[in-house]
């Protein structure tokens, strides 16, 4: 028998019961090996029926004396058994269990688990768990498994059992002497102590091996995706002539010290000729623009293109303008190209691209197409690097010659974790807001301070500042029982009808995004209603209230990022969630936006609320699911076996060992249908 053969091999398994197990992902006998418990029940005590007391959880081994059928009128059929043990007599209950007859037989023995309760002075056990007792059995602790329709938990236990036998043909995949350094047990004895502990201790030894095993895949097949990236360590030695200081003169505020610090990080790699791999994390409002900048005029002066790339068209207009006007006073050319240009603009701007006379192109996805050749690219940017892909910022550095790389991202990622996902990268933080920043206030209401909260709008506009009202939806929805832009904006416009309102979503068209935009920024449009295209980048100074409707179908990070649109200026802001419902998840977040305006805490809670799984939509990013693993809990394990990826990596860099095949083909099956890894 084969680990890898169909599990209708094993007995008890035809096509309906393969069926079910396919919706577990399981097919393969191996599959069904490491489809783990999701908890245990001690059955190691065996209890005398006399001992029983009602309310007890107990497992009874006893004989069957006898057995009735019958019917309570009208009602349902029962089963009845008598059991008898050396201490005494229980009887045993099940309803509808007609089947069970066939496989019952008088004065044979039987384990029953189940609760003990007392009816009209008589100890019985309802529908307990039943199991035939086989001449030496040994008592144990039993697994429960994570199940779907169709399988019962004795069947998956009956199979588990079977697969088990064939544990000896699992061979140990992991090299010997990580297993040594970890102190790691074998792969055998972990599977069969994860399904069949024999006791705690040997629970946790298993536990520890897979974990630790999940988390080595996933780490070291991160590692090497980063290996084969780095083409090359020789890079492009920027002149140190330049000097950024007189660049960053032409700014009408001096930078925060974290600013300088990170600016600094940045011209050192870029003055040191190996390739630049560097992350800039910073909290929205942090300034993370003119870093970027900043490394551009280096790179420009020193006779190369750059290029910024950023996740949404309104993000990257918004880019092309302050930048435009910043760096025309250096005589540096700054084109701009987007899937929404018209074909001629297009086509003029790539030929400008391509003949070297623009000097900075800033744009969207269309900077990666084939069709972008670049004159002599030099430093690459990506902001919001978390909206990309990994293949993306790949694609777009091989438009040049080994140049530098620069990813930014608002999502402050706990730094522990940042270094697993991010591999290689070295990390800058700019940990610092620019003086003058406010705290926001925060509150959040129900339904019923909806009122007040419209009227607090409407004072804060009369004031002169400027409004966001998000919703979830685009539009009033059938399914979906929520609030959508275009229907508060057709419930508002009335409401604030001394006020110039307007609405703001992504399947708009591009020139009517742009003239909102504009309209936004000049101030005309004074409460803009939108959905969540604005969580990014939009920097309007005047606008001081963040309405968020239906807050409870956001996530920490996403309200954090929504509520950075405020606070940018001197004014102080609000930020109002109107929740539905009564959720307490939704409470507690919003709870930590009330206490909170650092992102860096609020990404951690967010990670302790949602899980990692769905932290900043990780099965988005493409990071492959753990069964075991947990990215915060085990965040020690993750330290070691960080260390460990890179020792293997570093005794077999492309794992092409005889030793390392099996570890190899694992890594490629996690990662076979994530070739989008967004990290
Ligand atoms: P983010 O990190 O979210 O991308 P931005 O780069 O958009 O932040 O900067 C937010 C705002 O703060 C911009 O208006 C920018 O001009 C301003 N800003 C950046 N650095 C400073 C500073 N050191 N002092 C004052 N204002 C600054
Ligand atoms: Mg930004």
């Amino acid at each position: 028998m084969n680990l890898q053969k169909k599990v209708s091999e094993l007995k008890g398994i035809g096509p309906k019961k393969s069926a079910s197990l396919s919706k577990l992902n399981i097919d393969t006998i191996e599959d069904l090996l490491y489809f783990y418990p999701r908890d245990y029940e001690d059955r190691r005590e065996l209890r005398e029926i006399i001992s029983l007391h009602e309310g007890d959880t107990a497992l009874i081994k006893g004989k069957l004396i006898l057995m009735f059928r019958g019917r309570i009128p009208g009602r349902r059929q029962t089963l009845k058994l008598l059991i008898q043990d050396e201490s005494g007599a229980i009887e045993v209950i099940f309803f509808n269990a007609g089947h069970l007859v066939k496989s019952l037989k008088q004065n044979e023995e039987y384990f029953f688990y189940g609760n003990v309760n007392v009816s009209r002075g008589r100890i019985q056990m309802l529908h307990p768990e039943i199991t035939k007792y086989e001449q030496g059995q040994k008592l144990s602790i039993v697994p429960i498994y994570p199940l779907t329709g169709g399988i019962s938990q004795g069947e998956m236990r009956k199979w588990h059992k079977e697969a088990l036998k064939l544990l000896p043909e699992l061979n140990e995949y992991l090299p010997e002497l990580t297993l040594k350094r970890n102190r790691l047990c074998v792969l055998s004895y972990a599977i069969e102590n994860i399904h069949y502990p024999q006791d705690r201790q040997k629970l946790m030894e298993a536990k520890y091996r897979l974990i630790f095993e999940e988390l080595l895949l996933l780490q070291t097949g991160l590692l090497s995706i980063r290996k084969k990236m780095n083409f090359s360590d020789r890079g492009i030695l920027f002149s140190n002539k330049i000097s950024i200081d007189s660049f960053l003169k032409s700014f009408p505020f001096s930078l925060t010290g974290a600013q300088q610090r990170v600016i600094s990080e940045i011209n050192a790699d870029m003055e040191s000729g190996k390739v630049m791999n560097r992350l800039v994390q910073g909290d929205v409002g942090s300034g993370k623009t003119i870093v970027a900048a900043a490394a551009m005029y280096k790179a420009v002066k020193s006779g190369f293109q750059a290029v910024m790339m950023a996740p949404t068209e309104l993000l990257a207009r918004q880019h092309f303008e302050s930048l435009d006007s910043v760096f025309i006073q250096h005589k540096i050319n700054v084109g701009f190209l987007s899937g929404s240009l018209s074909a001629k603009e297009k086509k003029e701007t790539l030929n400008r691209i391509e003949s070297g006379e623009i000097d900075i192109i800033i744009g969207t996805h269309a900077l990666i197409q084939p069709n972008v050749n670049y004159n002599n690219l030099g430093l690459v940017i990506t902001d919001e690097q978390h909206r990309f892909g990994v293949n993306q910022r790949e694609i777009l550095s091989k438009k040049g010659m080994n140049p530098d790389v620069l990813v930014m991202t608002a999502t402050p990622i706990p730094r522990t974790l940042a270094v697993i996902l991010y591999g290689d990268l070295d990390i800058s933080v700019i940990d610092e807001a620019p003086p003058g920043r406010q705290q926001i206030v925060t509150r959040a209401v129900k339904e019923d301070g909806r009122d007040a909260a419209y009227e607090f709008v409407r004072r804060e506009v009369g004031k002169g500042r400027q409004a966001y009202v998000v919703a979830p939806l685009i539009a009033d929805s059938e399914n979906v029982d929520a609030r959508s832009a275009l229907g508060l904006y057709d419930e508002l416009k009335d409401r604030f009808y001394e006020f110039t309102i307007a609405f703001l979503h992504g399947s708009m068209k591009q020139t009517d995004k742009d003239r909102v935009m504009q309209d936004l920024y000049s101030g005309k449009i004074q409460i803009l209603i939108s959905t969540v295209v604005i969580e990014v980048g939009i920097n309007v100074p005047n606008a001081s209230v963040m309405l968020i409707e239906n807050a409870e179908r956001f996530g920490l990070a996403q309200l954090h990022q929504l509520r950075g649109r405020v606070g940018r200026g001197k004014e102080q802001s609000y930020c109002i969630l109107i929740s539905e419902g009564d959720s307490s998840v939704a409470q507690e977040r919003a709870e930590i936006m009330k206490a909170t305006n650092n992102g860096f805490l609020i990404a951690e809670k967010d990670l302790e609320l949602r899980g990692p799984g769905e932290f900043f939509g990780m099965k988005q990013h493409g990071i492959p699911e753990f069964k075991l693993a947990d990215l915060v809990k085990h965040i020690k394990i993750l330290n070691s076996v960080r260390e460990e990826a890179e020792l293997i990596l570093n005794e077999d860099e492309f794992l092409t060992k005889k030793e390392n095949y099996i570890l190899k083909n694992k890594i490629e099956k996690l990662f076979q249908n994530t070739e989008r890894i967004n990290i």
